[in-house]
């Protein structure tokens, strides 16, 4: 079976009729060229995408992402992508990879050829990284400065703070930062002092016998792991918030982490050089979650 496979879409319109399902995708070559000159997503970044685990043949929280693509797209008044027919090609290049370990499904709608309007889709299926230390022994972050101020997002929509899009040149730069000052991850902070979020993960920090996490209409992107873990922690009687988080807060925290879908839970083990204590146990246990079947 491969390890990595490809797929081209033509996103369908939400109402398109479900005969029209199955002629609107086709796997190409990985690598291949599949992406016209003229598309709007190498020129602006003008899109939008998800990416979701596969573990052992199943695909973790396929509606909860799928809803964010939704609310994504909206933000970017993209046409409302049809989740039929969404549903169906995960389902499908899934089925492709093997059946054990971990894949990382990333799938791509952006705004199409200019002038547009017509969206054109993407799905990669690649190996998982290996995460098997960052999520043991943890992850040294560096704080960055995200130069807006906590709320920007309802402030200024039109930054698309809480939108998935393929732009993601400034977060992947805010990690070569990180990495030239010796650290492995970064966590952004507003001008006005809150913690935000990773540039590819949300902030989890347990203070006391509560697990907080920074709201949504701070100006960040709402994390489906960070979701899904607040669901695990209810069910296991904790107590876990939206709240705002100081950067003194982040320090004397008793435990934190970056999470994300293919990633896992990494613990902080250091935030600008000052070491975090690491709960080895509550990680693994976290991560045993993470790693098990949900949806
Ligand atoms: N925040 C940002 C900016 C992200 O890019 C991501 C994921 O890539 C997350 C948070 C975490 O989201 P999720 O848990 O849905 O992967």
């Amino acid at each position: 079976m491969p390890e990595t496979v490809s797929f081209l879409v033509d996103p369908l319109p939400n109402d398109a009729s479900a005969e029209f399902l199955e002629a609107s995708f086709r796997e190409i070559e990985p690598g291949s060229g599949a992406l016209a000159v003229n598309d709007f997503a190498p020129h602006r970044g003008d899109g939008v995408f998800e990416t979701l685990a596969i573990i052992d043949g199943h695909v973790q929280e396929v509606e909860p992402h799928l809803g964010r693509l939704v609310n994504s797209a909206r933000l970017c008044e993209l046409p409302e992508p049809n989740l039929e027919q969404w549903r169906l090609i995960i389902a499908r290049a899934a089925e492709r990879v093997p059946a054990t370990g971990e894949y990382a499904l990333k799938l791509a709608l952006s705004r199409g050829l200019d002038p547009g309007p017509k969206p054109t889709g993407w799905v990669n299926v690649t190996p998982g990284a290996d995460f098997r230390a960052a999520r043991e022994d943890g992850i040294r972050v560096i704080t960055l400065d995200r130069g807006v101020a906590r709320g920007a997002g309802e402030r200024a929509p039109w930054l698309l703070l809480g939108a998935k899009t393929l732009s993601y040149a400034a977060n992947m730069a805010a990690i070569r930062e990180a990495k030239r000052r010796g650290a492995d991850d970064a966590v952004y902070v507003s001008s006005d002092g809150f913690v935000l979020e990773g540039p590819t993960s949300s902030v989890l920090v347990r203070m006391g016998d509560v697990v907080v996490t920074p709201p949504p209409a701070a100006g960040i992107l709402h994390g489906t792991t960070q979701r899904s873990i607040f669901g695990h922690l209810a069910e296991r009687g904790v107590d876990a918030e939206y709240r705002d988080i100081t950067v003194d807060e982040l320090l004397g925290a008793d435990a934190a982490w970056l999470v994300s879908s293919v990633r896992m839970a990494a613990p902080i083990a250091a935030v600008d050089g000052t070491p975090m204590p690491v709960d080895r146990h509550a990680t693994a246990e976290l991560n045993a979650y993470l790693l098990s079947p949900r949806d």
